[in-house]
């Protein structure tokens, strides 16, 4: 039979608990897409979620040439932010260095 007691028990799965969730927060930082230089602009969830995963939405632009700053649907950030907006994901945040396979030049 175990040699702890109960309240070491819970101790220890409350550490591990921590570890495990500290692990994921580590884990889902590298899943925003973004590089150096990329604003991580997190989504955070509803609606647009479902859409912006389906177009391929990057915090960091895979192409020089077209980012979020040269497409005609991009909403500019306000007041300092980091992240601005997409008219297509209007409550999800986008950075300016991101892209989409929705690309559209700006005109
Ligand atoms: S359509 Fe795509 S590339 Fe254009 S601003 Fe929106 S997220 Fe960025």
């Amino acid at each position: 039979m175990s040699n702890f007691s109960r309240r070491e028990f819970l101790t220890r799965l409350g550490v591990g608990a921590l570890v495990v969730g500290g692990v994921s927060a580590l884990a889902a930082c590298g899943k925003s897409g973004g590089g150096e230089g990329a604003a991580a602009c997190t989504d955070p969830g509803g609606g647009s979620k479902a859409q912006r995963d389906a177009l391929h939405y990057v915090d960091k632009s895979p192409n020089a040439e077209k980012n979020c700053t040269n497409c005609q649907l991009y909403l500019a950030a306000e007041g300092g932010a980091p992240c601005g907006k997409c008219t297509l994901f209007a409550s999800t945040p986008v950075s300016p260095t991101g892209y989409c396979d929705t690309w559209t030049k700006k005109a």
